[in-house]
């Protein structure tokens, strides 16, 4: 008899799932408000686009690509503009949240990670549960 195995998906297609179920979860806990909107009313008049999960230190640093700290929601201009401006973010964050917690990021950003298969599967059943327990808790 011939054994067939479950294909199992790519692990690329399994960080594209963990990206969006993250990025899902970081736009509602930010209940979809650009964070360029605490900036300054006129930052605010600036702000276009869909609500997008903005990464401070840019998600190439992978050991911080899902840390709750680095993500914030973005109207996609915002967004955009990070990537030729990250000062305007960055001086809002450290605003925000103290310049310790953003050295403690930049220390995070700097290590070599690399996410393995049941590592991302954990991530998309925690930031889909997350956003249901939300959802109830907001009564959407
Ligand atoms: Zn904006």
């Amino acid at each position: 008899m011939k054994y067939h195995k479950k294909k199992l998906i790519t692990l690329r297609k399994l960080l594209t799932k963990a990206d969006l179920s993250f990025s899902q979860y970081i736009r509602h806990r930010d209940h979809n408000q650009c964070f360029a909107s605490e900036i300054s009313k006129d930052e605010a008049a600036k702000c276009t686009g869909f609500p997008q999960c903005a990464h401070l230190i840019k998600r190439g640093k992978k050991a911080v690509r899902f840390d709750e700290r680095n993500c914030h929601c973005s109207c996609s201009y915002h967004n955009y503009l990070h990537n030729h401006y990250p000062e305007i973010m960055t001086s809002w964050f450290i605003k925000k949240y103290g310049e310790p917690v953003y050295l403690a990021l930049v220390l995070s950003s700097r290590r070599i990670k690399k996410w393995t298969r049941p590592e991302l599967e954990e991530l998309i059943k925690k930031y889909k549960l997350r956003l249901l327990n939300k959802s109830n808790e907001t009564g959407i």
